[in-house]
């Protein structure tokens, strides 16, 4: 679903991504973790076209993100058809960012109303399902401000699947939250990767990684220093700098 091959990012003279090569295959969930800084959003940030790559190959599910390859040369995709690409993509951020002035409902219908030009009691319904789905169906007329942080947060979750992403990005979802409100994203995302969703999610959250995720990744100074079967990983870390930032974590 997800083919990284030496990819590679700078901003100016600051190379943040130094040849990152790694695979995420249908289904799977992938945790990314890593110190400050060591180049974990701008990876997630290049998968969503919110950057563009300095160098290397990135594609999801077999098309070039961003690019068009025709025989050995690579053309810059359209805008409209970067757009498409990028709406199979679902993000969810560290801050929430919900329209303040919609609803709950009305954040989650704002997405396919706008771009599928679907009925809207279908649309409606469809989104009202997903609030159920993250046990929020009583809460579809609520406005942000009157959410709980992990309310506002399954809220997202639910507004990113409207558009049936092939793939899940989590960036830190639950660092901004109060401790008692992480268990109840985290349970969101777990029944989202057993109904077999693809997703990369970045997190400090290491029980989450051992629990869920096919594949634990630990990045630093924007390389992949290790990465494995989460358990194996953190039992047995092979590198002093993935066993320094465990035992921070842990
Ligand atoms: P954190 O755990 O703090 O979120 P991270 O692993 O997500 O860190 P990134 O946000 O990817 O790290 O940043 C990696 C490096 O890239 C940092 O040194 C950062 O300052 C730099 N960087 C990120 N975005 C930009 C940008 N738009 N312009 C210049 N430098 C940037
Ligand atoms: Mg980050």
């Amino acid at each position: 679903m997800v083919e990284a091959v030496g990819v590679s990012k700078s901003f100016g003279s600051n190379e943040v991504l130094k040849s990152i090569s790694l695979t995420v295959r249908p289904g799977e969930v992938l945790c990314l973790v890593g110190p400050s800084g060591s180049g974990k959003s701008t990876f997630l940030r290049l998968i969503n076209h919110l950057e563009t790559l300095s160098s290397g190959r990135l594609s999801v599910d077999g098309s070039l993100v961003g690019y068009r390859q025709v025989g050995e040369k690579l053309y810059e995709l359209h805008p409209k058809d970067a757009a498409r690409q990028r709406r199979e993509i679902g993000m969810v951020f560290q801050r929430f960012n919900l329209f303040p002035h919609m609803t709950a409902l009305e954040n989650v219908m704002e997405a396919p109303q706008r771009v599928k030009r679907q009925p809207k009691a279908q649309v409606e319904q469809r989104a009202r399902d997903l609030l159920a789905r993250v046990g929020l169906a009583d809460r579809a007329d609520y406005y942000p401000a009157h959410l709980s942080g992990g309310q506002q947060q399954r809220v997202a979750i639910a507004r990113a699947l409207a558009m049936e992403p092939k793939l899940m990005l989590f960036d830190e979802p639950t660092s901004a939250l109060d401790p008692e409100l992480v268990g109840e994203v985290l349970d969101v995302m777990k029944e989202l990767a057993s109904s077999g969703m693809t997703m990369i999610v970045v997190t400090h959250e290491m029980g989450f990684a051992r629990e869920v995720a096919d594949t634990l990744v630990f990045m630093d100074g924007g390389v992949v220093v290790e990465s494995g079967q989460p358990r194996e990983v953190l039992a047995n870390p092979q590198h002093d700098r993935t066993r320094a930032f465990l035992s921070k974590v842990l």
